[in-house]
């Protein structure tokens, strides 16, 4: 797919003209047309990324079972206003002002539960966020072999994050 790189703007965070906006529009099969944006300083390396719908959906709510390694690559579309939830292990990822859209896979996803829980270890100041941090990064290690089946819901008041099964 084309990606579309625009002029350059004032960067909220260092205030120099040097903010490109890059838009990749996508087809996904069986969901539809999406924009995926990618605002990115090339000064501070100041980063937002988000995906955008092309067409109007109502809210939607999916529940994906991972019951073999295949299933780790099913397609996960996530736009800043979807929420993430891992029951298994109580794992949330929260819509918000901050909160990155992204393309990419189960595997992907849980690549980046791993980096927060790995900055949760570093962070912890008692022995006992420290031994559910490392119980989470076991868990998670387990999860991304395929040995362990799990469930992972996404929802999204706007419809525009998804979870789509591998042919
Ligand atoms: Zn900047």
């Amino acid at each position: 797919m084309e990606t579309k790189e625009s002029d350059r703007y004032l960067c909220p965070l260092c205030g120099r003209k040097m903010l490109t906006v890059a838009e990749t529009p996508y087809e996904i099969p069986k969901f539809g047309k999406i924009l995926l944006i990618n605002i990115t300083c090339q000064h501070c390396r100041f980063h937002k990324s988000d995906v955008l719908a092309l067409e109007y959906r109502g809210p939607t709510k999916c529940q994906f079972k991972v019951k073999s390694p295949k299933d780790l690559y099913a397609k996960v579309v996530r736009s800043s206003t979807g929420r993430i939830y891992i029951p298994e292990i109580g794992v949330e990822i929260f819509p918000g002002p901050a909160a990155q859209g992204f393309i990419t896979n189960i595997e992907g996803v849980l690549a980046r539960v791993k980096e927060i829980v790995e900055q949760l270890l570093r962070d912890s100041e008692t022995e006992e966020e420290r031994q559910a941090a490392l119980k989470a990064l076991d868990w998670l290690e387990k999860a991304m072999s395929g040995i362990i089946q799990f469930t992972l819901i996404l929802e999204d008041p706007y419809g525009v994050s998804a979870i789509i099964p591998e042919e």
